[in-house]
C-alpha cells in the first residue's frame, strides 16, 4: 500500500495573513485533497511576544468561511514536553550540546545556549517544484536549536512536529528554502525519515515586486469584509500561479481538489492583481440568482437603506449587481446617492431636467406628452418594455434627448443613473408618474 499523504500549514499567528499565505495553505490543502490525503493545520505560537490569539482566531475564521477543512488542528506551544524530551535526547546523543555564553544583551550574563552539533555536509532534496537543490552546510556553523532546555526555536519545533504529525510533504513558501537544510540535518540526527519538501514562488505585487503591506499585501480577511465572496476569492488565490493546463479558470472548490496538482505550479512569482479578483467576483455573482443574491446585499446596505423592501430591493438587483465588483462597493453606491432615490423622491435641479439643447417650455411639454403616454399603460403590464414601447415613438419624432433625459432626470435627479425605463419598472407605475407630474408642474 502506498504511503497516505499528509500535508500541513503553519502559519505564525503574529500578524494579518495576505494572499500569499493562504494561497500555500490552500496548495497544501489542495496536494492533500487531490491524492486522497490528510491536510493539517498547525499553528506555530512559540514566539510568545509577538503571537497573538486574535491573529489565530483570524485564520479559523478564514478558513472557515473560505470553507477549507483540517483533518487535524495542532497548537505548537502545546507540544513543548515533547519538543524538550527530544532536545535532552539529541543532547545525550552528541548531536547537540550546551554552550555557555554570554547573553547578547550585554548584561554579562552567561546563559546555556543549546547548538546543533554540525556534521558539516552538503545536504541535497529534490524540491517537489524547482528539482534538486544542494547545500554544504559547513556554512551553517553549530547553529542554535534552542535558546534554554524550554526554550527550543523554530527549526527543532518543525521538524519535531512534522515527524510527530506524520506530515509526508513539506509545501511551504519560498522563503523556507534556505531553513530546510538545517531541518533536513535535524531530521537526521533524531533518526526521522525525511518527508518531500516543495517550495512555493512568491506571491508578487502587481509591478512584479514582493508584496508588502504597503504594496498590496491586503490581508485576506480584509477582502471577505469588503465583500468578495468567499468561493471566488478562494478561485482567483489558486489560479495565482496555478493552472490546469487549459483555458478553465473558474473552479469551485471540488472541481479544484480535483484538479489540483504540484506539477502545474509555476516556477517563477505569480502576481496577484485586484483586477482580476473583480473578474472572478463578478463571475460567480452572474451565477448566482435572485434570492441568493438578496441574502448577501442585505449584509452590505448601509443604515440609510435598512428601510427598503424585499420587493424593491428584487427590482434593484441587477441594477446594483451590474455596478459592483464586491457587494462592499453597495456602500459606496449608496454613500454617492446611487441608491436613495429609489425610495425616497429626490430634490430635483429644475434647470437640470431640461436636454442640453432644449427650452423648459418644451421640455414641460415632453413630460406632458410622456406621462400622457405612460398613463395608457396598464398597471399589471407595467415594465421596461412596455414603457418604452408607449414613450419610444415620440421620442423617435421629437428627439430622443429631449424627452428621454428629462424622464430620467425628473425620475432620479441625478446626472447619471440606469435608463428611465428600467427607473420607471424599479419605481412603479405610481410613483412614476407622481414625479414625473411634479416636476413637470414645477418647470
Ligand atoms: N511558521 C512558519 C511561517 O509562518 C512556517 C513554517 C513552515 O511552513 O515550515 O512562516
Amino acid at each position: 500500500m502506498t504511503q497516505q499523504i499528509v500535508t500541513r500549514f503553519a502559519p505564525s499567528p503574529t500578524g494579518h495573513m495576505h494572499t500569499g499565505s493562504y494561497r500555500t495553505a490552500f496548495f497544501a490543502y489542495l496536494y492533500a485533497k487531490r491524492h486522497g490525503g490528510k491536510f493539517i493545520l498547525r499553528i506555530e505560537d512559540t514566539d510568545k511576544e509577538r503571537s497573538k490569539q486574535e491573529y489565530t482566531d483570524e485564520i479559523f475564521k478564514v478558513f472557515e468561511t473560505i470553507g477549507i477543512s483540517y483533518d487535524e488542528k495542532y497548537i505548537q506551544s502545546e507540544n513543548l514536553p515533547r519538543h524538550r524530551e527530544l532536545l535532552q535526547k539529541m543532547i545525550a546523543d552528541g548531536t547537540a550540546y550546551v554552550s555557555k555564553e554570554e547573553a547578547k544583551d550585554g548584561s554579562g550574563v552567561i546563559k546555556d545556549i543549546i547548538r546543533f552539533k554540525n556534521p558539516n555536509k552538503v545536504v541535497v532534496f529534490e524540491d517537489l517544484i524547482r528539482g534538486p537543490i544542494a547545500t554544504d552546510t559547513t556554512d551553517l556553523g553549530d547553529f542554535v536549536l534552542a535558546k534554554n532546555i524550554d526554550e527550543p526555536l523554530f527549526h527543532l519545533a518543525v521538524v519535531i512536529d512534522d515527524h510527530d504529525e506524520g506530515i509526508t510533504h513539506v509545501i511551504r513558501a519560498e522563503e523556507h528554502i534556505a531553513n530546510t537544510p538545517r531541518q533536513i540535518l535535524i531530521h537526521e540526527a533524531l533518526g526521522f525519515g525525511l518527508p518531500r519538501y516543495g517550495h512555493l514562488p512568491l506571491v508578487l505585487a502587481p509591478d512584479k515586486t514582493k508584496m508588502s503591506k504597503r504594496k498590496g499585501a491586503i490581508p485576506v480577511v480584509e477582502y471577505l469584509e469588503r465583500g468578495y465572496l468567499p468561493a471566488a476569492l478562494l478561485n482567483a488565490i489558486c489560479l495565482c500561479g496555478w493552472n490546469p493546463g487549459t483555458e478553465q479558470e473558474l473552479f469551485t472548490r471540488e472541481e479544484l481538489e480535483k484538479a489540483f496538482d504540484l506539477d502545474k505550479v509555476q516556477k517563477a512569482g505569480a502576481i496577484f492583481n485586484e483586477e482580476k479578483l473583480n473578474w472572478f467576483n463578478r463571475e460567480y455573482i452572474k451565477k448566482m440568482n435572485a434570492d441568493e443574491l438578496i441574502s448577501v446585499i442585505k449584509n452590505y446596505l448601509p443604515e440609510s437603506l435598512a428601510s427598503i423592501s424585499d420587493e424593491m430591493l428584487r427590482k434593484l438587483v441587477s441594477v446594483i449587481t451590474e455596478r459592483i465588483s464586491s457587494f462592499g462597493e453597495i456602500r459606496e453606491m449608496a454613500d454617492q446617492g446611487e441608491l436613495g432615490y429609489f425610495i425616497e423622491k429626490p430634490d430635483v435641479d429644475l434647470a437640470k431636467v431640461v436636454w442640453k439643447t432644449d427650452t423648459a417650455k418644451n421640455a414641460k411639454a415632453h413630460l406632458a406628452k410622456a406621462i400622457a403616454l405612460m398613463e395608457s399603460v396598464d398597471e399589471h403590464g407595467w415594465n421596461s418594455t412596455t414603457v418604452k414601447e408607449a414613450v419610444w415613438p415620440y421620442a423617435e419624432e421629437v428627439g430622443r434627448g429631449n424627452v428621454l433625459w428629462p424622464i430620467r432626470f425628473a425620475l432620479s435627479g441625478r446626472d447619471k443613473s440606469p435608463d428611465p425605463f428600467t427607473l420607471a419598472d424599479i419605481l412603479g407605475k405610481k410613483e412614476t408618474l407622481a414625479r414625473l407630474n411634479d416636476v413637470c408642474e414645477k418647470l
